[in-house]
């Protein structure tokens, strides 16, 4: 699903949009499959998209919407199923490219073996010939020389050419791979990139620390200012995380309103420095709403941090950085809570 319509599903309408889903199927006698689900909570939510279109035309041409059907526009408009398209179509250039480029190399080396065998066979011959002979040896020779020289200067430039098209391909499965681990609304990382990240960081020796941020009551500044002006903040925020949280660090939005931090290799009182400059940078701002420039005042967010303990997993880590977070909101919010008293500075 695009992320519109995934961020729906997570924002005030989503139960209305589910329920008009249903409905819409039942009207239409489609099944509620998981995969018809998903065309057609697509189909209410974003009626203009080209899926709904094509949704539309259908029921306008009274077509029974089969499970064919359904899988059809799945392939063709869901973009998890493009995305597996994709790289799937990338593969079968990749191997045509890569087959074309054997498939030449075995005929240069054919052409190479015949040309020695016409050398070894001419020199045989030429004992003992007179010159008429040698002449038209020579001849032999020369056009196949030629053909060894085309035949090797084919096999250069379809190297060339292969070796453009690989790059391109891997410029393009890169790009699809950073696409399938970003977050479309905030440009951070998404939960996806999260969850590897942790598990990643986890895995070493070393020290971790994971923080999660949360808007302060933000569901009230989304009933008053509206959901357009509450997805800039939380762009604004994921701006101001993402700017604090260089590599190896990795800030993601986590959930709707939520984001998380990994600090990998880095301390509690590390990741509580960045952390409250971050709070008071976010605190500080009047934020302005864009198209008419009225002052919305200034949010807060809460964090709660919480470093690794040996042997902890992701879960339970998530879990203690969640608790400290809650401590935050319960201590009055706009502050940072760590899971772990810091130890004093040596
Ligand atoms: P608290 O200080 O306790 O966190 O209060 P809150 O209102 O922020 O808490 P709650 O988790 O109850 O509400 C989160 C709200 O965030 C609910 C929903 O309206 C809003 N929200 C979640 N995801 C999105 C999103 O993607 N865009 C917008 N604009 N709002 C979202
Ligand atoms: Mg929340
Ligand atoms: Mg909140």
């Amino acid at each position: 699903m695009t992320t519109d319509v995934e961020t729906s599903l997570r924002g005030p309408k989503a139960y209305d949009l589910a329920r008009k889903a249903v409905e819409a199927m039942e009207a239409h006698q489609v099944w509620p499959t998981a995969l018809n689900f998903e065309l057609w909570i697509h189909y209410v939510t974003a009626k203009d998209s080209a899926l709904a279109t094509e949704i539309d035309t259908l029921i306008q041409a009274g077509e029974p919407f089969t499970e064919a059907v359904g899988e059809h526009l799945a392939a063709q408009f869901l973009p998890k199923a493009k995305l597996n398209g994709e790289i799937l179509e990338a593969g079968q250039t990749l191997s045509k490219e890569l087959d074309s480029v054997s498939r030449a190399i075995e005929s240069a080396r054919e052409t190479s073996e015949a040309y020695g065998q016409q050398l070894a066979s001419a020199s045989e011959s030429l004992d003992g010939e007179d010159a008429s002979a040698i002449k038209s040896m020579v001849e032999t020779l020369t056009v196949a020389t030629r053909k060894v020289r085309e035949e090797n200067h084919a096999l250069e430039s379809q190297l060339h050419d292969t070796t453009a098209e690989l790059g391109r391909l891997r410029e393009h499965l890169e790009q699809v791979r950073r696409d399938a681990m970003t977050d479309a609304l905030s440009g951070l990382a998404n939960r996806k990139a999260f969850d590897e990240a942790l598990e990643r960081a986890c895995e070493t020796d070393g020290a971790v620390t994971l923080a999660v941020v949360d808007i302060d009551h933000f569901k009230s500044f989304n009933d008053t200012w509206g959901h357009q002006t509450g997805d800039q903040v939380i762009r604004y925020v994921a701006s101001v995380l993402g700017r604090s949280s260089p590599a190896p660090r990795l800030a993601a939005r986590y959930g709707g309103e939520e984001f998380a931090i990994v600090f990998p290799g880095e301390s509690a009182r590390a990741a509580l420095a960045v952390l409250e400059a971050c709070r008071e940078e976010v605190s500080s701002r009047i934020l302005k709403r864009r198209s008419t420039n009225e002052d919305l005042g200034a949010i807060t967010i809460s964090a709660g941090i919480a470093e690794r303990k040996p042997g902890e997993g992701p879960a339970a880590l998530i879990e203690r950085a969640d608790g400290a977070l809650y401590a935050s909101k319960r201590g009055g919010r706009n502050r940072t809570s760590c899971a772990d008293p810091i130890a004093a500075a040596a």
